[in-house]
Order: C-alpha cells, then structure tokens, then sequence
C-alpha cells in the first residue's frame, strides 16, 4: 500500500483500521526517506522510530490510540531529539549528538508519534533558499533546479514529496511559511510564546518560534493541539489554557473582515503569480469575506529592523560555540586564544560569520543606539501599527513571497524576506496555505491573525481548502 501523500486524518484512520500497522508505516517511511533525492533528510532515526513504532503498536492494539499515535514526524535538525544527531546543518555541530529532547519533540512523542528524521536546513537557520547548508541545497520537489525554500527547506520538501505528514522547522523570519509556499503546502508559525522554544537550538530568542508543515490546515491543527502547551523551561512560554484546535475549523467565515495588503500585491511582476491570488482572493470572497485595503509599515524599514536586532541576538547566541563545549575544535590551535578563533572560523559558513559580525558591530559601544535600540524602536511601531490595524480587522491577508522558488543559485537578498517578518517582528501568528501555481511553482497565500488566534488562521484555511484542490496539487515522485 502507497502511504505517500496520505494526511495525518488519513494514515491515523488506516492505523486505527488495522489497514496498516505502526510498524509498517514507519518502514515505508523509511523506505521513502532512503529513496528521497532532494537532499532534504540529514539523517534518520531508524532505531528510536522502530522501537516508538513497536510502542504505538502496542497502544493501538489495546485501543489507547489518538490521531498521532504511530504517526512519523520529521523534526528540522536544529531540534533535540535525545540520543540523535543535531547539526543545524553546520560544520561546528556535525557529529554534535543531543542530550536532551526538546519539548516540543517530548509533547509529541508523548501522544506517540514516531520521530523518524531530521531535515535539512540552512546553517543556524540563517537564510531563505536552504543553500547556506553546510550539507548540500535541498532541492525543490516541483522541479529540480529550484530551491525549496529556507531555512527549514527540507521540512517543507519532505512533506511536500508525500513523505511524511507533518514536520516542525522553526520560524524566526519566515522560515516555516516561506518554503512552504515554495514547496505547496501549509506552514503554520504560532504566536510567539505559544510553543516552547526550549530545546530548539537559538538563533535569534526574541522571534524564534516552532512551526508546522503539513498539507491541511487540519492536520495543523492536530499537531498544533499536541504542542501548545505552557512550559516552565522556556521563560517565554506563555502560559494559557490548552486548546483543541480542530473545534473552529469548520465554523463559517462569512462576514469577517480581511485586510489585503494591496502594496505587496502590486509588487508582484509574474503575470501568473498574480492571477493565483486574485483567484484566491474572489475564493474568500465566495466563502463571504470582506476585505479592506490596508497599509502596513514600510516593508525595507521591516527587513532592515529584523536584520539588524536578529543579527544581534544571533552574534550572543552562538558565542557559545567555541570550540571547547560544543562540537568542531580546529586542530590546528595551540592555545585558548587561537581555538576560539581557528574553530569558529573554520567552523561556521560565510552566512553565519556574516550575521555575527553584523551583530556584534551594531552591539558594539557607539553604535548600540544608532542600529540595536533603533531597531527595537521600530520594532514597537510596527507593533502599535498592527494592533491599531487589528481593531478593525479578523485577519490580514498578504503574499508569503513575492516570488515562487528561485532557481539554485539565483541572487535572493534579505529584502525578499519582506513578506513574512512582520509576524516575526510582531509576534503574531502567520499561515502561508497554497493557491495554485505559476510557471509550475507553488504559491502560497498568508494570513496573519491576532495574538494566540490561530485557531482562526486556521479556520480561515481550512474553510478555503474545504472549496479547492490546491493541497491536491502534488509533485511528480516517479
Ligand atoms: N530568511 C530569514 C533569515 O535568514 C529567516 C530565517 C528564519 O526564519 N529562520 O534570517
């Protein structure tokens, strides 16, 4: 029996129908994963899955089962899974082991999903076409010679491939949303603070936020339900009632008010980009939203405010890779001065220097005010500017990107990332859903809702896939 492309609902009803044991599935998966050649796997799990798969076996037989039990989940690999590799696809972790499992890895295993393999990424999850990996790009499912998004791209890329279900990346400025855009499916960023960033490996702690792949925003919405949960681990963790996320997807959405980005629409130049959105937008339009024409801050004010405050909390972050505790120690060091710096310089990738030097020079004394607290002050306009425009509005809509996936090697720059920061900046929570294609290359529709309502971002998706085929449109696996 094919398990590719069969939705977490799907494959949970199969297990529950004896159609399929958890052991088998996690073999086809593993079968799947070795036939994988999009680079999007770095390494699997084989053992722990075999023997979680045994576990969910057993839980199913005795029909103590819920949807995710005997689900395989593949986690980004800077998430902690005890025991496994966790490169963040970089050459200062590279047989880095971890010792502990991150929370959100923990949440799921607990309603026994089985954590089969860690995916591809771009280094520290700096980037936004997974080829500042120091383990090769990840490349595109629809077409070979296009990227598949960054930094989570092989999370995107093995779920849009029919792999698996679901994956969790991280989203610190569009990472989850963006390249599943780019591959064809949902990414779900949370609100920040929703779910625990402990055992996540930090890039930059003030945006950094798990998120799901998957490729109905039900099946989001059963992962999401697994996860949101307070933990006392992570500081930032917010601690609010556990919800069911699945209970408002099917409510109607006929009179919410919608904001539409007009601005980004316009800076679309693909013909067949934006015919996708203008038919996604007469969709809603359909289901009974009104939409209003919104203007958000400047998008290059965004993009320089998140590079400049993400930089300096990324330069402390990863100071604690330095060649004594964690991971690469340069051989060629002869004493504590020059293993800090041989290790770190052969070490880290050119993306990853970048960014430290970035940060550590606008953090520097003289420049502190004119770039960092700059930067936070725009951060809290923007914010006002948002909460201002919620007011009046259930969500906003805007595109995740303004292009499809870039062919590999292509000049992409931080200002293509002026789609999706704003949620980062803000904190809200964000979706990119697909709406079709153009030139044969997914696009995918954002939505962004109000702090801690992502049962409505939800909802909104759900209520537009309930309509269309576009979660249908898979890529060629042959
Ligand atoms: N492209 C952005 C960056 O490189 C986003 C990264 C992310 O969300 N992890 O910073």
């Amino acid at each position: 029996m094919s398990i590719r492309f069969k939705t977490l609902t799907e494959l949970s009803n199969q297990l529950a129908e004896k159609k399929l044991s958890a052991a088998e599935l996690c073999q086809h998966t593993l079968n799947l994963i070795n036939k994988d050649n999009s680079n999007a796997i770095l390494s699997t799990c084989h053992e722990l899955a075999q023997e979680q798969a045994k576990k969910a076996e057993e839980t199913i037989i005795t029909q103590n089962a819920n949807t995710l039990t005997g689900i395989p989940i593949v986690y980004k690999d800077n998430f902690n899974i005890k025991n496994q590799l966790a490169t963040c696809a970089s050459k200062i972790l590279a047989s880095h082991r971890s010792v502990y499992d991150a929370t959100v890895v923990d949440l799921m295993q607990k309603k026994g999903s089985i954590s089969i393999a860690k995916a591809n990424m771009d280094e520290f999850a700096m980037g936004s076409t997974n080829e500042n990996s120091a383990f090769g790009h990840v490349k595109n499912p629809f077409n070979n010679h296009h990227c598949s998004g960054g930094s989570s791209g092989g999370s995107a890329a093995i779920v849009a491939s029919g792999t698996v279900p679901i994956a969790f990346g991280s989203d610190t400025g569009g990472s989850v949303r963006q390249p599943a855009a780019f591959c064809g499916i949902v990414g779900l960023k949370p609100t920040y603070g929703r779910l625990s960033r402990f055992g996540v490996v930090a890039f930059a702690s003030s945006f950094d936020q798990p998120g799901i792949f998957s490729h109905t925003a039900e099946d989001s919405a059963i992962a999401l339900s697994a996860v949101a949960h307070h933990d006392a681990k992570d500081s930032t963790s917010v601690n609010i009632k556990n919800q069911d996320y699945t209970k408002n997807l099917n409510y109607s959405i006929s009179g919410k008010t919608v904001g539409l980005v007009r601005l980004l629409f316009e800076r679309i130049s693909d013909s067949e980009i934006q015919n996708c959105y203008q038919k996604a937008i007469a969709t809603y339009q359909k289901l009974g939203v009104n939409f209003i024409d919104i203007e958000l801050p400047e998008p290059e004010l965004c993009v320089a405010a998140y590079y400049i405050l993400s930089s300096c909390e990324c330069s402390s972050n990863l100071s604690r890779f330095d060649g004594v505790r964690y991971g690469y120690r340069s051989p060629k060091s002869n004493n504590l001065n020059n293993l800090y710096t041989y290790s770190r310089s052969e070490g880290f990738g050119a993306e990853v220097k970048r960014r430290i030097l970035l940060g550590t020079f606008a953090l520097s004394s003289g420049y502190f005010d004119a770039y960092y607290v700059k930067a936070q002050k725009m951060r809290r306009v923007i914010l006002n500017e948002f909460n201002t425009l919620f007011e009046k509005l259930d969500a906003i809509m805007l595109p995740t990107s303004l292009t499809t996936a870039p062919k590999l090697g292509q000049d992409f720059d931080y200002n293509d990332d002026m789609c999706t920061i704003t949620a980062n900046l803000t904190g809200l929570p964000a979706i990119s859903h697909p709406v079709g294609l153009a030139n044969g290359l997914p696009v995918g529709m954002q939505i962004i809702g109000k702090h801690f309502e992502e049962s409505l971002i939800l909802n909104k998706t759900h209520q537009f896939q309930s309509i269309t085929d576009f979660h249908h449109c898979h890529p060629n696996t042959d």
